[in-house]
């Protein structure tokens, strides 16, 4: 049995006369960058999350530069992080001159523990960036409760969690501002990099709508330092498509992940992530722990189960961060994290059968 990781290809063949048909509309139109595909990604986008706003750009990197630079970050302010995610959601900071703060994990979650966030705010604190990590969502009440009471944005990193829901309310609709990103293997993903952003303020809109192509709030006119990161209307295209089914495919996808949940909770050689309280994940990975992760994941390559290691380093202990020096007890419980975690194949066309033969694998493995 072969077993696809994320199953892009399939969703591909299963929609291919759609997803033909836009991209030939967009060749024929000859408008490749931004235009009237992109404008109705952002409607599209904004109606399904339910923010006042929605901005496409050109990644979910950008969409995180996009929203700092929005919000003035600069150059020596203090932007609060989770030590575990991907390395993008501490470069965004690190590369417009400010600085991660990084706080430590709650292993059961793996997400940035909340009780530690408090004592990482001093007076140069700008903002809090949290991860909405595998699609689970972070204790927001909490975490807004405390920017409050300090004066401080929250921001969203919502590349894994787009159609994630917390208290009722989709991920990207939770605080100040969320990005998200459609790379491939996101939950919903193009054919080739893409993001957006969601936030509900209007001031906000004309400035990051100006930034992501050069600060010009009409042709040639510039107002702000910006970047170029326009989303191209072919991936717009192909967006609004998948974003026509991706209801269908999201409920697959939690499907599939509570017959992997039920099959394996009992099982007390690996743990799951524990789901936050009031959160809805949309499974963007199935990652679990096991103490015997790397002989484990060599026995399922054997039986010709793919498996990938999300991620193997704590951020802070990246070389490209040692010029911090983050001292350990701020990352100590993702360390842990980090040689323990992996994830299992999931998508929406995973059958029974693969996911009895995946976890029967797992439970037939014998230790080292
Ligand atoms: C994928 C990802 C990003 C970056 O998105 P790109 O579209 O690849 O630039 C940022 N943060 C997290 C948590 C991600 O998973």
């Amino acid at each position: 049995m072969m077993i696809d990781f994320a199953g892009i290809k399939k969703d591909y063949l299963t929609h291919q006369k759609k997803i033909h048909f836009a991209i030939q509309r967009v060749l024929d139109s000859a408008c490749f960058i931004m235009g009237d595909e992109v404008k109705k990604l952002e409607e599209n986008l904004k109606n399904y999350v339910g923010s006042k706003y929605a901005l496409t750009c050109s990644n979910g990197t950008s969409a995180l530069i996009l929203s700092l630079m929005a919000l003035g970050i600069q150059k020596d302010d203090e932007i609060i992080t989770s030590s575990f995610s991907f390395f993008a959601s501490a470069e965004a900071i690190a590369i417009l001159g400010a600085k991660p703060i990084f706080v430590d994990i709650n292993p059961k979650t793996f997400l940035i523990d909340e009780t530690k966030i408090k004592q990482a705010i001093t007076k140069k604190t700008k903002a809090i960036l949290v991860v909405s990590l595998f699609g689970n969502i972070p204790n927001m009440e909490k975490i807004n409760s405390i920017a409050k009471e300090f004066g401080l944005f929250v921001l969203e990193d919502g590349a894994q969690s787009f159609g994630a829901m917390y208290q009722g309310k989709k991920s990207g609709n939770l605080c100040d501002i969320s990005t998200t990103s459609f790379f491939p293997a996101k939950p919903l993903g193009c054919f080739g990099d893409g993001g957006a952003i969601f936030f509900n303020d209007e001031n906000l809109y004309e400035k990051i709508y100006a930034l992501r192509s050069h600060g010009q709030i009409k042709r040639y006119t510039h107002e702000y330092l910006g970047i170029n990161a326009r989303l191209d209307s072919l991936q717009a295209a192909i967006l609004n498509v998948k974003l026509s089914y991706f209801s269908e495919i999201l409920q697959k996808r939690q499907e599939n992940a509570q017959k992997y949940q039920e099959k394996l909770k009992d099982y007390p050689e690996i743990f799951l992530q524990e789901i936050t309280k009031d959160c809805k994940s949309n499974y963007a990975q199935f990652s679990i722990l096991s103490k015997n992760r790397d002989s484990l994941i060599a026995y399922l390559k054997t039986k010709q189960i793919p498996t990938a290691i999300h991620y193997p380093i704590p951020i802070p202990k990246q070389k490209a961060f040692s010029y911090l020096n983050v001292e350990k007890k701020y990352f100590s419980q993702a360390q842990k994290i980090t040689q323990e975690i992996f994830s299992l194949p999931l998508h929406a066309y995973l059958s029974d059968e693969e996911i009895t033969y995946i976890t029967q694998c797992i439970k037939e493995f014998k230790g080292i």
